[in-house]
């Protein structure tokens, strides 16, 4: 019999073998926590080497040790990626990736859905002088017609949170082909495990690893991830400095430079450590999560007191065909609506087993109202038009036995007995 072929073993397997197939010191299982700042070399001549990225090596920190390095290894085999970078939280990613890649004049072009904070950070670009045009990215048409030939990129999470809007990811793929154009797409609700964005033509691919990866919420981080797919040999946005080599490396050099090294947004190898762990289970939590969601999404939706329910894994969702065709499985974030909009905070409040909380992608079921928090910032028209109840209720569902989390929810309906 043959030896077993690491590369072609499965998602799993590459993944909890990983750093040992890498040679770990003395044979242990998991890369260490390296937590020197400084690597020393045994003369002047190694240490310029590794400066001038002629020798393989560390520096300094900030720009990765061996246990992020480990990490980056690990989300890049996951993504099928040319490279991957981490950073400190997922906003440090998405941040480096629109402000090394994007200068005054230059037009992006987003999903009108998306993550909170990312939102902000378009308002934050638009004050540099960066355009922005927000669209309905579940239809590709959307997109299209706001190409212009100042933009650059554009924008999109798989399933939008909170509202579970599927974007017409495979459309906007071949627009972006089409047109030149940078296609980021940040997979952190759907993770490597349910979707490859590489498979619809991502250039760039953002995790936040505090998420579906890491999936214990006892660390943040956040990951960049080159799939090779984009010509960077065209763009005119690399500095003079960094269009040397292999063009194929230019876009995630400049990050790495421009945005890790520069802005400071690092993980720690501590964090690392924490966030490698939990992603040797991804596959296992998410089919697991997104059973749960998909019973607990069918249970509401059947019963008299909820008003609708968003979940990509019902018929009734918008995009339930797209998301069947594109996705394994439907992953951990749903939202609903009651009918009696005032019993929303008491409702949250009947609950035993979840935890009342931000935060998303956890082994616990946690739930938020959405509009008195996490989208209180931006006000109720802005809401409004993002399509967001002020009743709106956001479930993050774990990784809990079934039946104990449907009991608790029927509970507290006030369907069942008590
Ligand atoms: C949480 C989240 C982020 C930000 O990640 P942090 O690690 O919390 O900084 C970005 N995008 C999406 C879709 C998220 O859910």
């Amino acid at each position: 019999m043959s030896k077993p072929d690491p590369a072609r073993w499965g998602f799993t397997t590459r993944t909890v073998h990983g750093d040992r197939l890498g040679g770990v010191e003395h044979g242990g299982i998991h890369k260490p926590m390296h937590t020197s700042v400084q690597y020393g070399y045994a003369n002047a001549a190694e240490l310029i080497g590794v400066f001038q990225g002629e020798i393989a090596g560390f520096n300094y920190a900030r720009q990765g040790t061996p246990s992020v390095a480990a990490l980056e290894a690990c989300v890049n085999r996951m993504e099928d990626g040319r490279g991957t970078i981490c950073f400190a939280t997922g906003m440090a990613a998405i941040v480096a990736v629109f402000t090394t890649l994007l200068k005054a004049g230059d037009h992006l072009i987003a999903s009108k859905f998306v993550f909170g904070n990312t939102n902000s950070v378009l308002g934050t670009l638009q004050g540099l002088g960066i355009r922005v045009s927000m669209v309905d990215a579940t239809d590709a048409a959307e997109v299209a017609a706001a190409v212009t030939p100042q933009t650059r990129m554009v924008f999109v999470e798989t399933v939008a949170n909170p509202r579970t809007q599927v974007a017409d990811l495979a459309g906007i793929g071949a627009l972006c082909k089409a047109r030149g154009l940078i296609y980021v797409v940040d997979n952190t609700v759907t993770s490597p495990w349910l979707f490859k964005p590489k498979a619809v033509g991502a250039s760039l691919i953002i995790n936040s690893l505090t998420k579906s990866i890491g999936g214990h919420g006892n660390a943040l981080g956040g990951a960049v991830t080159d799939t090779g797919l984009f010509d960077w040999s065209t763009y005119p946005n690399i500095f003079e400095g960094y269009r040397k080599g292999n063009p194929a490396g230019w876009g995630l050099g400049q990050i790495k430079k421009k945005g890790l090294r520069d802005q400071g947004g690092s993980l720690s190898s501590e964090a690392a450590h924490k966030l490698s762990v939990g992603a040797e289970t991804l596959g296992l939590r998410m089919d697991a999560t997104s059973r749960n969601a998909q019973a607990l999404a069918e249970m509401l939706e059947a019963h008299p007191a909820v008003r609708r329910v968003y979940y990509p894994g019902l018929a009734s969702h918008a995009q339930h065909a797209r998301a069947r065709e594109l996705f394994c499985g439907n992953s951990w974030l749903l939202a609903f609506e009651l009918k009696d909009d005032a019993d929303c905070l008491p409702f949250i409040d009947r609950l035993s087993l979840p935890i009342i909380a931000t935060g998303l992608g956890d082994t616990r079921t946690l739930i938020i109202p959405v509009a008195h928090t996490i989208f209180w910032e931006m006000g109720a028209e802005k809401r409004a038009e993002m399509g967001i109840a002020e009743s709106l209720i956001r479930v993050s569902v774990g990784i809990e036995d079934a039946q104990d989390i449907l009991d608790d929810f029927t509970r507290a309906l006030g369907g069942g007995s008590a």
